[in-house]
């Protein structure tokens, strides 16, 4: 979308990145008006969920009357496309907007059992997710002749193409070399370019820095990388990993969401100590709002405020989400950062479907990690919940495995269990069994980590 690029500026799109609040909320109401009655008038099943709502679209006149449009969820999005496959003979006929030949890509979510839930573009929507990849490395000092090593997911997965077309548009150099050929084939092209930056999931990375030495006969802060992008899992928030990361690659650590949508968010680097979240980055394209996780009554996007994120695309042709609920728990904070950078600021805290309840308290994995990469290098940082049934309801006591670090000695364990369980009993309110375990025993996974085992379902 924008061309010719001056280097030394800060944002991509200083026009629409510096908006003021309000000017940035009338944008957005008009866009919202635009695209409910777009959505009305192109998609079978918005215009059957509207109508059955009684809501037409003139009658969103505020944010407060769109409250009123029910929520979608994954479940529900996969209800619709195999509805539509049944009707139709496509997964698209009933969600998607634009007319077949409009439609040129299609992504899918990852990492989920069952029919994938697919987002449609057309050539306006890759633009819109190109344009969003470019802000957010742009803010963080990505410029054209940085190379970039890209080890997610390639296949389908929304971290793939999708992000890889978005890296060219901003000018720089992508090595998409992906996860499926290995850790060796990452680290061999890692060497053989001479990049700048990493994109990996923050266990993968971590994965890296482990194998690195025996791999490649060198420590991994010599393979020369500046830059490490956390995507794909929650822990680019958690301050120990974000140290572990940011020593390990001798590099600034950054957390960022997004992948072939129009919901994105950059952290700002300063210390990998402090985590301040991630600036959202695309309030032009989505609006964002929170619910409650059990109710779904809306909470206000107020400092420190935290919710269900409910998301609606704002200038969408393919299949636009409207007030989708992804299943993610955020924070968010609307006060200015100490950075400068502009934007409500958000971090994910979990997700709602990771949600385990322990005697009346509730409990996301992450909590877990984060208790314990404080913990770090006496533990890992690798652990599993192990449950005698799918949650969220755990009868207690909570059984966790955990590995202690490589130089920490067996008689050194008592003192770090009784030193863990102070810890997770005032910051968590749990009493965990803990079951340690050798390093290196879990499995690292370069998506997205399952933190969660089922007895009888042990090894996934
Ligand atoms: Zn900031």
């Amino acid at each position: 979308m924008m061309a010719a690029q001056d280097p030394q500026r800060r944002l991509w799109n200083e026009r629409v990145e510096l908006m003021s609040h309000d000017e940035m909320r009338a944008l957005q109401l008009s866009r919202l008006q635009r695209q409910v009655a777009y959505n009305h008038a192109h998609s079978p099943y918005y215009r059957e969920r509207l109508d059955a709502a009684g809501i037409a679209p003139r009658d969103i006149s505020s944010f407060d009357d769109f409250t009123h449009v029910p929520l979608m969820d994954k479940v529900e999005h996969r209800r619709v496309q195999e509805e539509s496959l049944v009707r139709h003979g496509t997964p698209f006929a009933l969600l998607a907007c634009a007319p077949r030949e409009k439609i040129v890509r299609v992504s899918a979510t990852s990492g989920t059992t069952g029919m994938p839930t697919l987002y449609t573009l057309t050539a306006h929507d890759v633009a819109v997710v190109n344009e969003m990849h470019a802000r957010k490395y742009w803010r963080a000092g990505i410029r054209p002749g940085h190379v970039m090593v890209q080890a997610l997911s390639l296949s389908m997965f929304t971290g793939g193409l999708p992000l890889s077309q978005g890296i060219q548009h901003l000018g720089a150099c992508v090595v998409p070399v992906g996860i499926e050929g290995g850790t060796q084939r990452v680290l061999d092209f890692a060497h053989l370019t001479r990049p700048d930056a990493l994109i990996a999931t923050p266990s993968f990375g971590q994965y890296l820095i482990e194998q690195c030495p025996t791999l490649t006969g060198k420590p991994a802060n010599e393979l020369g990388f500046r830059w490490f992008f956390c995507a794909g899992e929650p822990g680019g928030g958690n301050p120990g990993l974000r140290r572990l990361l940011a020593d390990g690659f001798d590099a600034k650590v950054f957390d960022h969401t997004g992948g072939g949508h129009a919901f994105h968010g950059i952290s700002c680097d300063e210390s990998p100590d402090e985590y301040k979240g991630m600036h959202f980055t695309s309030e032009d394209h989505c609006l964002l709002e929170l619910v409650d996780p059990h109710t779904h009554a809306p909470i206000a996007l107020a400092e420190g405020a935290v919710g269900e994120m409910v998301f609606t695309f704002l200038d969408w042709e393919g299949g636009p989400f409207m007030r989708y609920a992804l299943g993610d728990l955020i924070q968010v904070w609307t006060k200015p950062c100490s950075c400068g950078m502009p934007g409500l600021r958000f971090k994910i805290v979990g997700r709602t479907d990771d949600m385990l309840i322990i005697k009346g308290v509730n409990l996301y994995p992450e909590a877990i990690r984060q208790v314990l990469m404080g913990f770090a290098p006496r533990v890992t940082g690798s652990f599993r919940i192990r449950l005698r049934e799918p949650g969220p309801k755990v009868v207690p006591p909570l059984h966790l495995r955990i590995e202690h670090g490589p130089d920490l000695a067996q008689a050194d364990l008592p003192e770090l269990e009784a030193q863990l369980q102070t810890r997770m009993r005032s910051e968590l309110r749990v009493a965990p069994l803990i079951e340690w375990l050798a390093p290196g025993i879990l499995p690292r996974e370069a998506h997205k980590t399952k933190f969660i085992e089922i007895v009888g379902d042990v090894g996934h």
